[in-house]
């Protein structure tokens, strides 16, 4: 239902959450963030180690503020989701952000990653929208070792990402959004790119927020924001691109970068950015 999403150098948790309780008016059944937890004091592109974290709740956004609060939930990088669910019923292991643990031993040992929240993921995702075609995706998904814990259509995207990994997040979400059929606004962490959201938009609203320079003058530094909808980020910037049908956004500090559905990257005439009020 909504997205709130997030890469600077500063703990952006409070953010995240303030950015759900503004989407709260929507109505949602949970909510959930998730953070890359080596995010928040490695050097920009420094190796990470911390991995990826989050919290859900079934509970108001309130309660998700306090259990991050009680947890030490913290990273510079991270994505927020208030979900209105379609497929699967409204329970915390239902709820976004969906992790990927990968195939093998690793997946193995996914069931445990819901009575573990400390568990890290190789991918965390939110989700608004439906997949038509989640069951042929999960069925060909768990052929090739992915293990499901969730009854939601989301949770395929989570892991066609994964399974097209290989060193660039951004070229993994172009490769899963193209199996994908449905409506959807994304945005993307992964484990070993610890400043870096990727986002698309297709059928579902999705739009781009350019932050301020997080430390004096330093431009490599500058935060970027995804949102569901500007109102997200209101006090936190009002400059704001609005991604149009099958854009792509890469999310990084200092730059971001959008790919339009024909492929091309697309110039800041294209998606201009804009003042709002
Ligand atoms: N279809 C997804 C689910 O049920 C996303 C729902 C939403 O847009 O919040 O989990």
């Amino acid at each position: 239902c909504g997205i709130v999403g997030a890469v600077s150098t500063r703990n952006i948790v409070p953010i995240l959450v303030q950015g759900l309780q503004r989407l709260e008016y929507r109505g949602y059944d949970s909510c959930g963030v998730a953070v890359h937890a080596s995010s928040l004091n490695a050097a920009p592109h420094g190796t990470p180690d911390g991995g990826l974290r989050r919290a859900r709740s079934t509970a108001r956004v309130a309660e998700l503020l306090a259990q991050v609060q009680a947890d030490h939930l913290e990273g510079a990088t991270g994505i927020a989701h208030t979900r209105w669910a379609t497929h699967g019923a409204p329970a915390v292991h239902n709820a976004h952000p969906h992790f990927s643990h990968g195939t093998g031993s690793d997946a193995a040992t996914g069931q445990q990653a819901e009575s573990d929240p400390a568990r890290p993921g190789r991918v965390a995702l939110v989700h608004n929208g439906i997949i038509e075609n989640h069951e042929e995706l999960r069925a060909t998904l768990q052929a090739r070792g992915y293990v499901f814990v969730s009854q939601t259509d989301t949770e395929v995207i989570a892991h066609l990402v994964d399974s097209h990994y290989s060193g660039d997040l951004f070229d993994a979400v172009r490769a899963a959004i193209a199996e994908l059929h449905g409506a959807y606004a994304i945005a993307v962490i992964h484990k070993d790119e610890p400043h870096r959201v990727v986002g698309a938009r297709a059928g579902s609203p999705l739009i781009l927020g350019v932050g301020q320079d997080a430390s004096e003058g330093a431009l490599a530094s500058r935060e970027h924001f995804l949102a569901s909808d500007a109102m997200a980020l209101a006090g936190v910037t009002d400059q704001i691109v609005y991604l149009e049908e099958g854009d792509l956004v890469d999310l990084q500090l200092g730059r971001y970068w959008i790919v339009g559905k024909d492929g091309t990257a697309l110039t800041p005439a294209q998606r201009p950015v804009r003042t709002v009020q």
